[in-house]
């Protein structure tokens, strides 16, 4: 249950949202909402996907089909950003989770289909795949109006809260990727990411 609550709650969500859509008289009023909640069940649902490789026949634990940025990629491609740039960031947590292993061996490595084990280039994968979900992420938010990026930066900490609450043990990665996230919310201006903005970040 535990596995794929998060996922089912999500779906859930997202179903609302479009049952809301098609038989709510009042919704065109809170149609402000639709692309937030979307986001919502993305994030709720990335942030266990890539373990569901444990219940997909022909996938071994730590697949990189799962591990990696290719759901949230899918969920673009047929137009769905929304939910694409929740997905992104659940997986980019869940992939940091998993970067923090008490050993690079076995379970903890990445294995890909008919190759099997990819051995020590399993972090480095993982690392890949943080940035290219953040890419995506980012891209999605930088199309977003000002307070829909307020929305979804309230939403990445309370989402965050949840999760590191519920089960993180070593939340040093994650926390980073997070506030990584947060600061590309920010320093996204006026549609692009002004570089100049994230350097006086760190300045
Ligand atoms: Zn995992």
């Amino acid at each position: 249950m535990k596995l794929y609550g998060a996922p089912l709650m999500a779906f859930l969500l997202a179903g609302l949202v479009l049952a809301a859509r098609e038989f709510c008289p009042f919704w065109p009023t809170m149609a402000f909402m639709e692309e937030i909640l979307f986001f919502l069940s993305g994030l709720i649902a990335g942030i266990r996907l890539p373990d569901l490789d444990l219940l997909t026949p022909g996938l071994s634990h730590r697949s990189a089909i799962t591990h990696s940025c290719i759901p949230a990629l899918l969920f673009w491609a047929f137009g769905f950003s929304p939910i694409a740039a929740g997905l992104a960031l659940g997986i980019a947590f869940h992939l940091s989770s998993d970067l923090q292993p008490k050993a690079w061996t076995g379970g903890a490595l990445i294995k890909f289909p008919l190759l099997g084990s990819i051995g020590m280039l399993s972090p480095l994968w993982l690392i890949a795949n943080v940035i290219g979900c953040l890419a995506i992420f980012m891209e999605m938010v930088s199309g977003e109006p000002i307070d829909a990026r307020q929305m979804i930066l309230a939403l990445c900490v309370l989402g965050a809260g949840w999760y590191f609450l519920q089960e993180e043990k070593r939340p040093l990665l994650p926390l980073m990727t997070l506030g990584f996230a947060i600061l590309l919310v920010h320093a996204v201006r006026g549609g692009t990411l002004s570089v100049k903005l994230v350097w006086q970040y760190f300045a």
